[in-house]
């Protein structure tokens, strides 16, 4: 049975446990409060869960992270909102929780397009069997992380990887750290650099290097190159860039090794002065030319030859030099493809120059000699092309000359007879055979004129030479010739110039060459027209006696023929004044060209050398 007092007493035990429960609840509440606090000020995440992985509750820092609301997210299983990677495992992290305080690790959450890391830790919030997981965001600091880590790198690439050296230096010179280009070029172990000072390796201490060092100073930087002398006794000229307190107040200087570079540079300055030295001083000409057929460069002999000077030939193109002679477009073109072709070629072609003076060249082409260079080397073939057309012509005259001798006399005797006696039977037939007797006379003395220009080439040893004026022997044919001029409505247009020296001639004999071809220039203008002479004194010492018609004019590979006996293209003609012209000629050391263009006319030049005598003229 229960007394009273024992009621009363078991019920005052019972308000002293509910006042000491009251109690225990109330220190709970006061331990609560700043964790409470904790929870919804913490700029970290705080996310609640339970044994089910079911979330309780999520702090406002972690809502907002994830951009989500609280009320959306409780309810939610753990793994609808926190990817369950393997570093974020709640059953396994309750495991864990069993034997150890906590569980960290790092997570990554997807938010929209952007993905968020997260440290996370995972405790048991104590009594309740709850599960307490704090998040910070680390997201930024992972990328910054990131970034230093790869300019790290770079940097470690760059300095461990570079081809210059790159040396760290401090005060005055102590080295502190140095690439592996840096010992290449200073010729030591890495060990052995940071031993050493900057200036240790200067050559010559002089007053280049003292300006380099104020310059520095002033400046905080310098970009120069000087001579340094390695532990091995090599000597190197190095290119060096200078930055004063580059790092962290160290100073940095990246070498380059220039040495190489100064002998190739010195090489080729040699091989190019080599290369000008035979480009100029060959006896052939040389032209470089560029794809577009221009002249880039040519030497001395060349500009000597085509008569013109370098900065008058740079630039002009082939086409223009060559239009001047009598190759068409068309023949250039194809001239210029056979080069291209076989890469070499070669062929002789002539070119008037500006002169007026045609010239025979022979040349060889090599293409893509280099840098898109094409290189022609030429020669002037002039004088060996006349020397040997003038000896074909004279070895004809030769012959011809002896001939003459012989028959000229044998043949004159007998047409005198033959003269006699037409004349006497003209006067004693009756009948009117006047048309007969004229082609009997004409052709006799047709017969006659070839006869006296035969002995003309037969006796040269009958001749006076003289001292003469040749302005006065010009004047004299023109004056000879005016009548038959008139005729053909030609006239004369005369230049002589002042004061001409006297030539050492046989006057009749220039006479003879001047009627020669002053007469054909006549008969080659049926129309009429102008005939210029015109007689000058040349720099070499030689009279210049041209004769220029407006007539047809003679085709190219006509003009050799020239001079050749019986060469006559006129249904009348001999076919032996030009021969004994450049008979004459040659016999007073003189030479004739012949310049023509079709349509348009051609001169007879002559050049008589004449000796120059001191004081006089
Ligand atoms: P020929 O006058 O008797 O024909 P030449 O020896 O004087 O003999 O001339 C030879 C040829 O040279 C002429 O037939 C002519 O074809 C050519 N020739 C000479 N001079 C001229 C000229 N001024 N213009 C054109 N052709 C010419
Ligand atoms: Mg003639």
């Amino acid at each position: 049975m229960v007394t009273m007092n024992q009621e009363i007493k078991q019920l005052y035990a019972r308000i002293e446990l509910l006042e000491k429960e009251n109690k225990a609840s109330a220190e709970i509440i006061r331990d609560l409060s700043p964790s409470q606090c904790m929870f919804t000020q913490s700029k970290d995440g705080i996310l609640i869960f339970d044994h089910n992985d079911k979330i309780v509750d999520a702090n406002p820092a972690f809502c907002e992270s994830i951009k989500m609301d609280k009320s959306a997210m409780i309810g939610q299983y753990l793994s609808n909102i926190v990817p369950i990677n393997k570093h974020f495992k709640p059953g396994k992290q309750r495991e864990i929780l069993k034997h150890k305080d906590n569980v960290r690790g790092i997570l990554s959450i997807h938010i929209g397009k952007k993905t968020k890391d997260f440290h996370f830790t995972t405790s048991i919030l104590d009594k309740s069997g709850l599960y307490m997981c704090t998040l910070r965001d680390i997201t930024s600091k992972r990328l910054l992380e990131k970034k230093v880590k790869k300019n790290e790198e770079l940097y470690t690439d760059l300095f461990i990887e570079a081809l210059d050296g790159i040396i760290f230096w401090r005060g005055s010179g102590e080295i502190l750290n140095a690439n592996e280009a840096a010992c290449r070029i200073f010729e030591c172990t890495h060990d052995e650099l940071l031993h050493k000072r900057l200036d240790d390796f200067v050559y010559e201490k002089n007053e280049r290097y003292h300006r380099i060092l104020k310059e520095l100073f002033a400046k905080g930087g310098i970009r120069d190159e000087l001579v340094f002398l390695m532990p091995n006794g090599q000597i190197k000229s190095l290119e060096f860039t200078v930055k004063l307190n580059s790092v962290e107040g160290y100073h940095m200087t990246i070498f380059r090794n220039v040495s190489e570079r100064h002998r190739m540079e010195k090489e080729l300055r040699e091989s190019e002065l080599k290369f000008r030295r035979i480009f100029e001083g060959a006896l052939e000409g040389i032209f470089l030319w560029n794809d577009h057929y221009q002249i880039v460069d040519i030497n001395q002999s060349g500009q000597k030859m085509l008569q013109m000077s370098k900065d008058e030939l740079i630039g002009v193109s082939l086409h223009s030099i060559l239009n001047d002679c009598n190759i068409t477009d068309d023949e250039l073109k194809q001239q210029i493809n056979s080069i291209q072709n076989d890469g070499h070629s070669g062929g002789s072609l002539s070119i008037t120059l500006k002169t007026g003076r045609k010239k025979h060249f022979e040349f060889s082409n090599k293409l893509n000699v280099f840098s898109n260079l094409s290189m022609t080397t030429f020669k002037d073939i002039t004088e060996k092309l006349e020397m040997e057309e003038q000896l074909r012509k004279s070895d004809t005259l030769n012959v011809i000359g002896e001939l003459a001798a012989g028959i000229a006399h044998e043949i004159r005797n007998p047409m005198t007879a033959l003269k006699g006696f037409i004349q006497l039977l003209e006067d004693s037939i009756e009948e009117d055979h006047t048309m007969y007797f004229n082609v009997i006379t004409t052709e006799l003395s047709r017969i006659d004129s070839i006869i006296t220009e035969f002995l003309i080439l037969a006796k040269p040893q009958a001749v006076k030479f003289l001292e003469k004026d040749l302005a006065q022997i010009m004047k004299e044919t023109v004056d000879l010739l005016s009548a038959q001029a008139v005729l053909h409505n030609v006239q004369f247009r005369t230049y002589y110039e002042k004061n001409l020296p006297l030539v050492f001639c046989e006057s009749n004999q220039m006479k003879k060459v001047f009627i020669n071809i002053i007469k054909n220039a006549i008969e080659v203008m049926p129309k009429g027209g102008y005939i210029t002479i015109s007689l000058q004194n040349t720099r070499d010492n030689k009279l210049h006696i041209s004769i220029r018609d407006e007539g047809s004019g003679i085709p190219g590979h006509k003009i050799k023929k020239l001079g050749e006996p019986f060469y006559t293209t006129k249904e009348r003609g001999t076919g032996l004044g030009l021969m004994v012209t450049y008979k004459i000629i040659e016999e007073h050391n003189g030479t004739i060209e012949v310049e023509s263009k079709l349509g348009a006319g051609t001169v007879f030049h002559i050049y008589l050398p004449y000796i120059k005598k001191a004081g006089k003229q």
